[in-house]
């Protein structure tokens, strides 16, 4: 058997931080940060960003959301700020959703934990008094929708004059999101001297422009590599199940107990999640043990005999602690997280299917990441079918089968003479089709197959088009003030009637308004997305009509998205808004 030996990567480095990070430049207590997060490597984005922004270079970056955009603006910008607190804010980062500000928010404080970095989010719908405060009271940076943002620039809450670095994060967004001239102006009160970065899923010609004109001799950065060669790819049976994040680890031990493989590699970003899922898994009566970079030699020596052996059926790893391990072909790679790129990707599904036998490889997707996967698609040039996650009839219709196979199996093979005695003598008295569905629901109680199951709501699938960059119907979000005329919404998710029929665990919401009072789809997925803080991916088919509008929405979210709308204004009315019933 070959020696394991830790991959060269994963030693600590002299202070014991990731070397891949230190030698980007990074400051320790940056490091101390990134490790306590359990990050063991930088991903390609960090890895490319980092050291021009740390150097006060301008940068334009083509990235989609899950590559470790973020980080890779974050850091840096952190570092450079470190040195020197203002009065004013010394840094601007310009989102296009309430939703994301909130994230890119609280992913800045986090890395941002050893260094006291004062972090301050502004979005639409907040109240603006507690917002002057934090203003007053001086931060260092400030994570904003740029409505917001000008709203306080024209108020003179919010001063730019000191800024030395600006990030405009998701940028095609926010001009699909009509925020182009919102940009410019924000922009216009920046200094002259300040370092500029910019970052895109795609880049159109618009994109370009803005670019060519608020970025001085950027570095250009895109992660997209070439398609690989036809035949190098492993061949291996794809799905991905798209999935909102309260109800990940949910939707990973039920795919988990459908697809009962007999060994399977989950792969996870970091360590910490590594021993969140692993904790998870076994709690819901997997047999899971977890591997990464901050475990020891002889621990994992142990965990590796284990799996083999087949005593675990599951191992939780880094990408970076699976790479130096030499592990048996498994039935099943499962990514708890789509990698940052598509090599990461196609080294993990290649540790399934391998020698001509059969591999299946299934993602658990946020709905953010849909275009990382296509980008992942294009570069393995393999499908990745994308299926809703199985509901609980599905489970417990999965559950009884096993039931009744391991009683067909123990029909044929097992010695079961000696319980036919007891099964005669209960016979004098009853039925024994009703003996054997008795001894049945002990055997599926025992098998587990009882477990309580919580609802996961479906989220709707959208394709074939990978590059919209909202995918609405009713004209582009872009349009909405430029008078396009309305259209219908005729959007299918899962390829199931728009109107009548229903997606799975998703509700529809009537609004009391619709195109007589001038009311577009994109209004609508607007006051949605902005007002209820809700990802606007998530939302199902749109259909305005005369005098209402019909949305449909995740179960889940549907009276938070009522209670929201009945306070708002949409096109500056009042709106009706209750749970549409057929
Ligand atoms: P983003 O693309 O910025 O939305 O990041 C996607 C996810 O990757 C976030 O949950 C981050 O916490 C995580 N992440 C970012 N960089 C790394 C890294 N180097 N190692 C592990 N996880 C990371």
């Amino acid at each position: 058997m070959k020696q394991e030996t830790p991959p060269a990567s994963i030693t600590p480095s002299a202070h014991g931080f990731s070397p891949g990070f230190a030698a980007l430049g990074l400051e320790a207590r940056l490091l101390a940060t990134l490790d306590q997060l359990g990050y063991e490597e930088p991903t390609p984005i960090q890895r490319e960003a980092i050291p021009p922004l740390l150097a006060g270079k301008d940068v334009l970056g083509q990235a989609a959301t899950g590559t470790g955009k973020t980080a890779a603006f974050a850091l840096p910008l952190l570092q450079r700020l470190a040195h020197g607190v203002k009065a004013q804010p010394a840094a601007l980062i310009l989102v296009p959703t309430r939703e994301l500000a909130m994230q890119v928010g609280t992913a800045l404080e986090r890395y941002a934990k050893e260094l006291r970095t004062r972090v301050l989010t502004l979005y639409g719908g907040q109240a603006m008094g507690p917002q002057f405060q934090a203003l007053k009271r001086g931060v260092d940076v400030v994570v904003a929708t740029p409505g917001r943002a000008l709203d306080h620039i024209r108020r003179q809450s919010l001063k730019l004059e000191q800024v030395q670095v600006i990030v405009l994060d998701e940028a095609d967004e926010m001009l699909d999101m009509g925020f182009a001239e919102d940009l410019d102006a924000i922009l216009e009160q920046t200094p002259a001297t300040k370092q500029t970065a910019l970052f895109s899923a795609t880049m159109p010609p618009r994109i370009k422009s803005i670019a060519h004109r608020h970025l001085k001799h950027p570095v250009e950065i895109t992660i997209a590599k070439e398609p690989v060669k036809a035949g190098t790819a492993p061949r291996v049976q794809q799905t991905a199940y798209v999935v909102t994040r309260p109800y990940r680890h949910a939707a990973l031990s039920r795919i988990l107990d459908m697809a009962g493989p007999k060994s399977a590699l989950v792969f996870c970003r970091t360590r910490v999640e590594v021993d969140e899922v692993t904790a998870m898994l076994n709690g819901r009566g997997h047999r899971a043990e977890a591997i990464h970079g901050g475990m020891s030699q002889p621990q994992r020596d142990r965990v590796m005999q284990a799996f083999r052996t087949g005593q675990t059926e599951l191992l939780v790893a880094t990408d970076v602690a699976a790479r130096g391990l030499d592990i048996p072909s498994v039935s099943h790679v499962i990514n708890f997280d789509l990698p940052s790129s598509a090599e990461v990707y196609v080294h993990r599904i290649g540790r399934t299917g391998r020698a001509g036998r059969e591999g299946t490889a299934i993602t658990i997707l946020d709905p953010r990441e849909e275009r990382l996967l296509r980008s992942i698609e294009h570069v393995t040039k393999a499908k990745v079918t994308v299926a809703p996650v199985p509901s609980v009839a599905d489970l417990l219709a999965k559950r009884l089968d096993r039931t009744r196979e391991a009683v067909q199996e123990a029909m044929q093979a097992e010695d079961i003479d000696g319980f036919r005695g007891v099964v005669e003598a209960i016979a004098a008295s009853s039925d024994p089709i009703t003996i054997a569905a008795a001894a049945m629901k002990l055997i599926f109680r025992a098998q587990g197959g009882e477990r309580e199951e919580q609802d996961i709501p479906a989220v709707p699938i959208r394709r074939p088009d990978p590059y919209r960059t909202m995918p609405r119907t009713g004209g582009r979000p872009g349009d909405r003030d430029r008078g396009t005329p309305p259209r219908r919404g005729n959007r299918t998710p899962q390829g199931k009637p728009g109107r009548g029929g229903r997606t799975a665990g998703m509700a529809r919401v009537y609004i009391g308004s619709g195109w007589s009072s001038g009311i577009t789809p994109n209004d609508l997925v607007g006051a949605i997305a902005n007002e209820a803080r809700i990802n606007s991916k998530v939302l199902g088919d749109i259909e305005v009509l005369d005098r209402f509008s019909l949305v449909e929405v995740p179960e889940a979210m549907a009276s938070k998205i009522i209670d929201v709308l009945g306070r708002t204004r949409i096109k500056g009315q009042k709106v009706v808004a209750r749970l549409f019933r057929e």
